[in-house]
């Protein structure tokens, strides 16, 4: 790969002119996901964002759980997230906050908009208020409740608060303008009624703030300086500075968007992923085939990896799609730096040496990495009889096969050459072994007649090796945009996203790999040790990602 300089990112800008001006003495970021589902690869954007900014200038980033929705929210998720947050390598100032921590000071402010004749309790139904709303070319209507006086808003609120009505039968709204061209502005709802238990405030509180009353005053109340979000909460922003400027804040945060990352073959919408789960299209928000960052851990990404596909994307005011090829890239060129190498038999044909001698094993020591001295060496069993691929061997073959051929040589891989004699077949017809002599002496050399092998195939000693279940992994989508395709977006679920080998043989060093420890496996590809079924009784690797690079290769 190319190492060209960084891609612009127009928000480090923002913040050196800041900086430079005397605008802001310092970098307060922060990183607000709603807890109602696992991280995605968007938020692995987001994330790098935020931390990342904070950490080019010395700043913080403060983790806050955007918690204004009990209903959908659950602490697996805020447990989940946290973990990956730590595990792309990146650490939150001091405490986790919660929006819902500030959910009495928002409630004064909220009393506070309504004394200053800025707030009002209205009574219309949701179908009504969405007719007052007036459309994009309409200006809406006043609600017919808008004139209510302060003492009569002020004690509706408060019963509100005491649960005196149902869920929905009464809403406090800001005050603004029913005719402004920006909808968010008609009067938005700030408080609903909500009679649903809140996993941080359990029954404390049966109305809510909206996310639009609560986040810019989370920013304000932790000193948020530079509020980073995606390009949906442009129009939001002119709602954002209104509440800081009607509210006895100290704090000026401003907000500022970028495009939201998507990747081609992926859906990150948290309501669809969690379908995919619930449906058990995938065996969980893990699932190895998910786009989100406990998935891609398990898939075997490294942090490293995905922080640098998230600075090689860029940041832009751009919302497109970015080919999902340039991530398998990324992970690919990390893994191809410092994953050690191994042999692995996917499919095992028992090859017999028959000039070697019976009673007879040697250990062959070779490098783990071809260039990496770093990693050390292993130790590599070899005797009389070995495995190899069935896909390395035929009968007959034309000249493009440069593997195992009856009366053709080939070279194994960290070893010597052989060449086939005969193969040896059940009463049914089917290869069971193949019979081969070792040629002398061609231990990392050629061989004296001068007759040379054609390829290099790899192989594992019988003895010392072990089976192994190998879970090969695809796209989970054979779509390029499966939400925006016609169909269902069941309809282009990879049927063959995930195919399991049993059986598949190992070198002995990969037996006692820790779990999440990274491989090549020589011509196969690279695998991880999964992160929870892998052990030295049952090993079980996935496959990461294949060698071949589609991005690379396409000249990009
Ligand atoms: P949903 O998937 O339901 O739309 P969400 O992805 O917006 O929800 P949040 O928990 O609100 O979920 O997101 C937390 C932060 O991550 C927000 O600041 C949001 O802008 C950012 N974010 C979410 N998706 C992406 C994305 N695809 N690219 C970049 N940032 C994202
Ligand atoms: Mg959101």
């Amino acid at each position: 790969m190319t190492e060209a300089a960084p891609p612009a990112n127009f928000l480090h800008t923002i913040i050196a002119d800041d900086l430079a001006s005397g605008r802001r003495q310092q970098v307060v970021t922060r990183f607000p996901p709603e807890p109602n589902g696992y991280l995605h690869i968007g938020h692995a954007k987001s994330i790098s964002v935020n931390f990342g900014l904070a950490e080019a200038f010395g700043g913080v980033c403060n983790l806050r759980f955007d918690d204004t929705n009990p209903e959908k929210e659950d602490q697996e998720f805020i447990d989940s997230i946290q973990q990956d947050i730590r595990w792309l390598g990146y650490q939150w100032a001091g405490e986790v906050h919660y929006a819902s921590s500030y959910f009495q000071q928002l409630y004064d402010w909220a009393v506070h908009l309504v004394e200053q004749g800025h707030a009002y309790v209205c009574d219309l139904s949701a179908d009504e208020a969405r007719e007052y709303r007036g459309t994009l070319t309409e200006a809406g209507r006043n609600s017919p409740y808008r004139e209510r006086s302060v003492a009569e808003n002020l004690e509706l609120l408060a019963a509100m608060k005491a649960g005196e009505f149902d869920d929905g039968a009464k809403v406090l709204r800001a005050k603004i303008d029913m005719a402004a061209p920006n909808m968010n502005l008609r009067d938005p709802i700030i408080y609903r009624i909500r009679k649903v238990r809140h996993h941080q405030t359990g029954d404390d509180w049966c109305i809510y703030p909206t996310y639009d009353f609560a986040h810019g005053q989370g920013d304000a109340i932790e000193g948020v300086t530079h509020s980073i979000c995606t390009l949906e909460f442009e129009d939001h922003r002119p709602l954002y500075e209104w509440f800081l400027e009607h509210l006895p804040v100290e704090a000026a945060p401003r907000q500022y968007e970028f495009g939201r990352l998507n990747t081609s073959y992926t859906i990150t919408s948290k309501r669809k992923l969690k379908q995919l789960v619930d449906d058990n299209v995938v065996a969980g928000w893990d699932d190895p085939r998910m786009p989100t960052i406990a998935g891609m851990r398990r898939r075997g990404y490294t942090p490293a990896a995905l922080r640098k596909f998230c600075e090689m994307v860029g940041t832009t005011r751009g919302d497109g799609i970015v080919d999902v090829a340039m991530l398998e890239h990324a992970i690919r060129d990390d893994l191809n730096t410092n994953a050690p190498r191994a042999m692995c038999v996917l499919d095992p044909l028992k090859v017999v040496l028959v000039n070697y001698p019976e009673d007879q094993q040697q250990t062959l020591t070779v490098p783990s990495h071809p260039n990496r001295d770093d990693l050390g060496e292993r130790e590599l069993p070899f005797g009389r009889e070995l495995m190899i691929d069935r896909d390395d061997f035929r009968e007959e073959a034309n000249k493009k096969y440069k593997r195992l051929v009856i009366g053709k040589r080939v070279r194994l891989r960290n070893a010597c050459i052989i060449e086939a004699v005969e193969a040896i077949k059940d009463s049914e017809g089917n290869i069971v072994k193949v019979h081969c002599r070792m040629i002398e002496d061609t231990f990392g050399k050629d061989p004296a007649d001068g007759v040379k092998a054609k390829g290099v195939i790899h192989w594992v000693a019988a003895h010392g090796g072990q089976r192994a279940e190998l879970r090969i992994y695809d796209r989970l989508f054979n779509h390029e945009a499966p939400d925006k395709g016609s169909d269902d977006l069941m309809s282009y679920i990879n049927p063959e996203s995930l195919l399991v080998k049993q059986g598949c043989w190992i070198e002995p060093g990969l037996v006692d790999a820790a779990p999440e420890s990274h491989f090549q496996f020589e011509r196969e590809g690279y695998f991880v040790a999964d992160r929870y079924d892998h052990s030295s009784d049952t090993p079980v690797f996935n496959l990461t990602i294949g060698l071949r690079d589609t991005w690379a290769s396409a000249g990009s």
